[in-house]
């Protein structure tokens, strides 16, 4: 299967934008989320949310673990502990970030055919969870990163911005 979308960088302002919850999935939201799973697998990537793409929707998809999840509203209704890992995102390639994050979480949300679905990643699979979560409600990894460390990074996002980094 192809997919016409594609990946939306910074500072695209859709990544910025919080999306609201869908109260009747259809097929139309089912198909997205089947896009963005062949899309997010062309990229090597291990999750990719909507807004990613270009959609301000509460779509998210993840493969860890060798599990795939394909999820609609999803939720962190728990948190536990604290991990950190070094992160990277499709929307600033290049650029990785050492992110503190929960260890264990507990996800709320609807699968691709609309049926509630709850599970609780951890380490890794949690982080990953985390970082999606936090683009469709408007925030990115470096948003989450101290000024000094975002700093630093400026070079780097200069260089995304002006399109020098595919
Ligand atoms: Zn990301």
């Amino acid at each position: 299967m192809k997919t016409k979308l594609k990946i939306h960088k910074w500072p695209d302002k859709i990544l910025k934008k919080k999306s609201k919850e869908i109260e009747n999935p259809d097929q139309v939201i089912a198909d997205i989320l089947d896009q963005m799973y062949v899309l997010m697998k062309a990229t090597d990537g291990i999750g990719l949310a909507a807004n990613q793409v270009g959609l301000a929707l509460p779509l998210i998809v993840v493969e860890v673990q060798g599990k795939i999840y394909k999820l609609i509203n999803p939720k962190i209704i728990k948190r536990e502990g604290f991990v950190a890992f070094r992160e990277g995102c499709l929307s600033f390639p290049g650029i990785e970030l050492e992110i503190k994050r929960n260890n264990k979480i507990c996800v709320e949300a609807l699968d691709q055919k609309g049926k509630p679905v709850c599970f609780e990643p951890e380490g890794i699979s949690a982080v990953v969870f985390q970082h999606e979560i936090d683009h469709i409600n408007g925030v990115t990894f470096i948003d989450r990163v101290s000024l000094w460390k975002r700093l630093k990074i400026t070079p780097q996002l200069n260089r995304i911005k002006n399109g020098k980094v595919k």
